[in-house]
């Protein structure tokens, strides 16, 4: 143990095309419940996780994917089956991954609720973590 080396989350979408890894060390991670993740998803939030670029890879399906956004700051699906899988954002600097689309746990859990102010009115946090009415403090 205690070689240093990082861990590796694995990822991908659903029909196989694109896979990535990504360093067990996300910064941030959030539950977001704007209403451009509610529709991105089609869910009642996006749980992701906010990490440099540079510790993220995609390994395949580099081929396959469909932008949404400008040239610089996207979403990022497979373009075979259309799963939703990370965020290019902040001026490119950061991705945030779609916690839905990893297939490993991360350590670091969303630890809070954000945008709450714009959630889904027919859905209920039930938990106790903080939430903000937009970005938090
Ligand atoms: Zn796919
Ligand atoms: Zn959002």
């Amino acid at each position: 143990m205690s070689s240093g080396a990082p861990r590796w989350l694995s990822g991908g979408c659903n029909c196989g095309a694109v896979t990535y890894r990504v360093t067990d060390a996300f910064e941030y991670a959030q539950n977001c419940h704007c209403s451009g993740c509610r529709k991105a998803t089609g869910s009642a939030f996006k749980p992701f996780g906010g990490i440099v670029h540079d510790q993220f890879e995609l390994l395949t399906g580099g081929d396959a994917l469909l932008l949404v956004g400008d040239a610089v700051d996207h979403d990022v699906r497979c373009g075979r089956c259309g799963a939703y899988l990370y965020s290019v954002v902040r001026d490119g600097t950061y991705i945030h991954v779609a916690l839905g689309s990893l297939d490993d746990a991360p350590t670091r859990r969303p630890d809070s609720h954000i945008f709450v102010g714009s959630k889904a009115p027919w859905y209920d946090i039930t938990d106790d973590l903080p939430q903000f009415e937009a970005f938090p403090p």
